[in-house]
């Protein structure tokens, strides 16, 4: 492939495209973790955490993946032999479902068509039905990022109180903390598992837990074997903004400035912008005549889309021609879905002309690709996003709209 010039479109759902400002911020020589100034900065971002999880308890920062925070909501809270409950959203909730098998944890895997999120019905069902209380969690996943479908967890809580049951609650919040709105404390999650590398912004490289004082108590007593995970372990020193091992120091630094650019947007302003940046995205693909592979209009995801290709059409060779041609990534169909969708990433910095940037890519890779499609996509895409900013203009602006 011959050297680009401008920009590369990265517009996979996660990693996101660093903003230069959280850029810059991480632009600094490495300090010491042990003193004075790593203290104000670990203070400062152990409690703006708290702001983006909505919390008023402890977050916990790894220096690891997403899957390194899996791992530590299941050790920290559950035992070997324990029964949970997971349900089959897609790639991401099947992944999490081996963890646990391999962590001895039983699981009663609700089979799932890869079109739909959790359905809070069959979670009430599920717990009304198990009398002898033997289910200790249920785990789901927030934004199943290879489907572009969000699951309702505030639904998922009142289907919990609703079969009276104390199982705790386990979200898997990784490409949708910082892009789509989630409320730890708001809607009762015992564990919050998330990452760096999507809403937050920021490199690959850190996982976060925010818990409940619940699933604190089930770390007291909880009877998974754990060392570098242990909850217990990091609450000690993070209580002085300390760690009780090396942390990734320099990208704390741009958590710090993560945190910021997302409080002084607003996170309703945040998760606003997202849920206009799907609506167009979704009105670009019904223009093209294809296919959004979420089939609720309530769980689409304001993280990404995903679509589906026209039968007979490779996506994966689809996303070489437009990575080819106009130096844009898009995301892959992951196991069952491989070949059949790509997923366009709208989170993180995205914002209108980014959007209709990667849009248009997509609009002329489908010509350059061959795949069957109508024209209008990224019209109808600048004229929802048109749409969306009237109605959202100040009053005054509104009268004299035509
Ligand atoms: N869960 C979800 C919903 C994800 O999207 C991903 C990664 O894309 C993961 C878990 C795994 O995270 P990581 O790749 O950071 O380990």
């Amino acid at each position: 492939m011959t050297e680009r010039q401008g920009h590369h479109f990265l517009q996979i759902p996660g990693p996101s495209p660093v903003p230069e400002r959280v850029l810059r911020a991480m632009d600094r020589q490495v300090i010491d973790h042990r003193g004075p100034e790593f203290q104000r900065l670990g203070l400062a971002v152990l409690e703006g955490c708290k702001a983006i999880f909505k919390t008023s308890g402890p977050v916990v920062i790894y220096p690891s993946s997403g899957t390194g925070a899996w791992e530590a909501a299941i050790v920290n809270t559950l035992s070997p032999g324990d029964k949970v409950l997971m349900v089959e959203t897609g790639h991401f909730a099947t992944l999490w479902r081996q963890m646990a098998a391999r962590w001895g944890i039983e699981v009663d895997f609700i089979p799932g068509d890869w079109r739909h999120g959790v359905d809070p019905a069959v979670i009430e069902a599920k717990l009304a039905e198990d009398r002898g209380r033997v289910i200790k969690a249920v785990m789901v996943v927030h934004n199943e990022t290879s489907t572009g479908v969000t699951s309702r967890i505030a639904d998922v809580r009142k289907a919990i109180d609703a079969a009276g049951h104390p199982a705790l609650l386990l979200v898997d919040t990784i490409s949708s903390l910082g892009s789509a709105d989630y409320r730890h404390d708001e809607w009762g999650v015992d564990v919050t598992v998330s990452c760096s590398q999507k809403g937050l912004m920021l490199p690959p490289g850190l996982g976060f837990t925010a818990m409940s004082q619940k699933a604190l108590a089930a770390s007291k007593t909880n009877k998974m074997p754990r060392s570098y995970w242990d909850w217990q372990e990091m609450l000690k020193p993070n209580t002085n903004g300390f760690f009780p091992y090396t942390p990734a120091t320099t990208l704390i630094y741009g958590l710090r400035e993560a945190i910021t650019m997302l409080l002084e947007e607003g996170l309703d302003q945040v998760f606003a912008r997202h849920q206009r940046l799907g609506a167009a995205t979704r009105a670009a693909v019904r223009a093209w005549g294809l296919e959004v592979l979420c089939l609720d209009a309530a769980e689409y995801s304001p993280v990404l889309t995903a679509v589906l290709m026209p039968p007979g059409h490779d996506a994966d060779q689809f996303r070489k021609v437009v990575l080819e041609n106009y130096n844009m990534s898009l995301g892959t169909g992951l196991a069952k879905l491989a070949g059949k969708v790509f997923r366009i990433g709208h989170l993180g910095e995205c914002n209108e002309l980014t959007l209709l940037g990667a849009l248009s890519g997509v609009e002329m890779g489908l010509s350059a690709a061959g795949v069957p499609h109508r024209s209008g996509g990224v019209d109808a895409a600048m004229k929802a996003l048109e749409d969306s900013d009237k109605s959202n203009a100040p009053s005054h602006l509104k009268m004299v709209q035509p």
